[in-house]
C-alpha cells in the first residue's frame, strides 16, 4: 500500500493529542490528515485480543464509514512477570478517571504479590492502515526496558514515570520528549509505516 502527496488519510482517533502528533509526523509527506472526530464518526468497541486486532478494528470501521484510507493505533505496557498485563487493558487499568498513579500502584502491588524477581517490561504500539475495500496492513513497534518504583518524573503520560528503557537510567517521565520520541514504541511503529507506505 502506498500513499502519495495530496492523498487524504483519516486518523481513527478521537484523542486530539494523538491526531496532532501523527499529523505533524505526516506533514513532510504532504498527506492531508483528517481526524475521525471532525467527520463525526463514532468510536467502535475495542474487543480484539491483541494490540494489532484492536488497531485493525478501529482502522477498518473508519475506512468503511469515511470511504477513505484510515490509520489507527493501539498501544500499552506489557510486564513480563505479570504475563504481559496490563497489555491491551493498559488504559482500562487507569479507570474512567484516567488515574495512572493508581494503575502504577496496582502494577507494583501485583509484582509484590507474584514475588517477581525481575521487572522487565515493554511498551508496544500497533498501527493499522485500512482501505475502504477492507484491505489492511499493520506495523508493530516495541521498546524494551524495566520498571522502577516509586514513579519518577512529570514528562510524558500514562505509565512513563515507571518505565526505564534499555540503555537508560532515567524514566520516560524524566527524559525530554524528543529523547523519548527518538526511540519509542510509537516512533518505531511509525518508522515501519513510513518505510512501507510513504
Ligand atoms: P490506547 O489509547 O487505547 O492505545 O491506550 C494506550 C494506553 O497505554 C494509554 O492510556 C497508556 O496507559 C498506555 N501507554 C501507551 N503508550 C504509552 C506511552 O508512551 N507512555 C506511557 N503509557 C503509554
Amino acid at each position: 500500500m502506498k500513499l502519495k502527496k495530496g492523498d487524504r488519510l483519516v486518523l481513527a482517533s478521537h484523542n486530539a493529542g494523538k491526531v496532532k502528533e501523527i499529523a505533524e509526523l505526516l506533514l513532510p509527506y504532504g498527506i492531508v490528515v483528517i481526524g475521525a472526530g471532525e467527520l463525526g464518526l463514532p468510536e467502535p468497541e475495542e474487543n480484539g485480543t491483541t494490540f494489532a486486532e484492536n488497531a485493525i478494528i478501529k482502522a477498518k470501521a473508519v475506512a468503511l464509514e469515511a470511504k477513505l484510507p484510515a490509520l489507527a493505533d493501539d498501544s500499552g505496557l506489557c510486564v513480563a512477570a505479570l504475563d504481559g498485563a496490563p497489555g491491551i487493558y493498559s488504559a482500562r487499568w487507569a479507570g474512567p478517571s484516567k488515574d495512572f498513579p493508581a494503575a502504577m500502584a496496582r502494577i507494583e502491588k501485583e509484582l509484590a504479590a507474584a514475588k517477581a524477581a525481575e521487572f522487565s517490561a515493554k511498551f508496544v504500539c500497533a498501527l493499522a492502515l485500512a482501505l475502504p475495500d477492507g484491505v489492511f496492513e499493520t506495523y508493530i513497534g516495541e521498546v524494551h526496558g524495566r520498571l522502577e518504583f516509586p514513579p519518577r518524573g512529570r514528562n510524558g503520560f500514562g505509565y512513563d514515570p515507571i518505565f526505564v528503557a534499555d540503555g537508560m537510567d532515567r524514566t520516560f517521565g524524566e527524559i525530554a520528549p524528543e529523547k523519548k520520541h527518538a526511540n519509542s514504541h510509537r516512533s518505531n511503529a511509525f518508522a515501519k509505516f513510513a518505510a512501507a507506505v510513504l
